[in-house]
């Protein structure tokens, strides 16, 4: 059986999210393990791509997150419109293991959602899902996971590519690749009217250097019109998003009542967070729910009538919060809210499409086996939550696919957080900085 230390040493962390250290999650203690399929932002789908092409991975990886924690169930969340994956995925799944069907809505992907509507357990504010017994891996987290146990370190990344993407793809590419190396030809260099969001179109960001590399995290690449609503939420500055939010917001609440955490009895209310703004009082703690936001964007891109921008508002706050390591003690917290009113009020995902504008877009992206040639990557050295990795390497070395590149650093005699990184090229190490590693792909 493979260790949690052997898992670091595979370089496998949270593929879905900011990229926590799976051997850390899968140290905890836990009765059931939760695998997040929902994949809720709108036009990514690599996940239930996995799940269709490595459905034994996928389950192989799952018990073995069970074994490490000592969790005595396995459950699958998936959207329960995805028939084709659930009917495969059941296939290979044991008594112990289960499939959760999901409504298709948003943010279903966000894990206390998840952890509630697969085990109708709600995770106190500012908590983890090991509170409540639980622990959330994604698909593709899984699927490194059962790699690991066969020996295979993690070098390569599924992404979807999506948007203004003739046939949209999801594709394997070498972890350091490019972002542009993962668009169609047609689309490269990318015309001056387009742009991409990183991520998805939802909690994304628009990042205009495609030069920059895919990462251990990277998910997805949206292509969207300069002029798209996603493109131009997502660049309010601060000083807009002060100035329209203070003259603008009416209070009608509509962001609060449709959000997902305060749907779960949290006590966040950014309408109040907005109100903050109005009286000059964002510095003051008496919003402190902001804390617990999740960043979906819901209250943004959907729920404000007036286009407003209430989760950047959240989002501020909960920085200022945590820069003063202020934490709201014993915040009130109403969890028996999510049983009366969260069936009602979740968020159809083909609603939020149509409402942020993506519904022209085709929303498929079938894994294909396009073989996505790199002459160089570049391998961030932190990549994960934790401290940067250190080079095993120096310039010059001839280095092979899999190879240790960049280990975790040691202090007190144990590794710090984090994951080792490997070769994802055979080649040569040209340039190594604090921050990368840069290697030139044997032609
Ligand atoms: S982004 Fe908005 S809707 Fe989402 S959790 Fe934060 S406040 Fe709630
Ligand atoms: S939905 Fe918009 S207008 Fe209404 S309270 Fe929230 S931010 Fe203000």
């Amino acid at each position: 059986m493979i260790t949690a230390e052997q898992i670091a040493t595979a370089g496998v962390v949270g593929a879905g999210g900011a990229g926590f250290p799976t051997h850390v999650k899968l140290s905890g203690k836990a009765d059931t393990v939760v695998i997040n399929a929902a994949e809720c932002e709108p036009l990514l789908h690599k996940d239930k791509e996995l799940i269709v092409r490595y459905p034994d991975r996928i389950a192989a990886g799952l018990q073995i997150a069970m074994e490490l924690t000592g969790a005595k169930n396995g459950v699958v969340g998936i959207k329960k419109k995805y028939t084709h994956a659930i009917d495969i995925l059941q296939k290979a799944l044991t008594s112990s293991l289960s499939v959760c069907p999901l409504d298709d809505a948003y943010p279903s992907g966000d894990e206390f959602v998840l952890v509630y509507e697969t085990l109708r357990r709600v995770i106190p504010p500012g908590g983890i899902p090991l509170a409540v017994g639980a622990v959330v891996m994604n698909v593709e987290t899984v699927f490194n996971v059962a790699n690991a146990a066969e020996g295979i370190p993690v070098t390569e990344k599924y992404v979807s590519v999506a948007g203004e993407v003739e046939h949209p793809y999801s594709v394997k590419v070498p972890i350091g690749a490019p972002l542009y190396s993962l668009l169609p030809s047609s689309l490269f260099p990318l015309p001056s009217s387009l742009t991409c969001v990183v991520g998805g179109a939802m909690m994304g960001y628009i990042e205009t250097d495609l030069t920059k590399p895919v990462t251990k995290t990277t998910g997805g690449i949206i292509v969207l019109p300069k002029d798209h609503f996603i493109v131009q939420q997502k660049s309010w500055d601060w000083q807009k998003t002060q100035r329209v939010g203070r003259a603008s917001c009416d209070q009608c609440s509509f962001c609060t009542e449709l959000c997902p955490r305060n749907l779960l009895g949290h006590p966040i209310e950014p309408h109040r967070a907005m109100r903050s703004l109005g009286f000059n009082a964002s510095k003051q703690s008496d919003v402190p729910g902001t804390a617990f936001c999740c960043e979906c964007n819901l209250c943004s891109y959907y729920s404000c009538p007036e286009g407003l921008n209430p989760k950047d508002v959240c989002c501020e706050n909960k920085r200022r919060i945590l820069a003063e390591k202020k934490r709201w003690e014993n915040p009130p917290f109403r969890p028996e809210r999510a049983e009366r009113i969260m069936p009602n009020r979740k968020t159809p995902t083909h609603r939020l499409i149509q409402r942020i504008g993506l519904a022209k877009y085709l929303n498929k992206a079938p894994l294909i086996d396009k073989q996505i040639g790199v002459s160089e990557v570049v391998i961030p050295l932190k990549q994960h939550i934790g401290a940067a990795c250190v080079p095993v390497v120096k310039q010059g070395d001839k280095v092979s696919v899999g190879q240790p590149i960049a280990v975790r650093p040691v202090s007190d005699g144990k590794p710090a957080l984090g994951a080792d990184i490997h070769a994802s090229v055979s080649g040569t190490v040209i340039e190594i900085s604090d921050t990368l590693i840069r290697t030139v792909a044997e032609s």
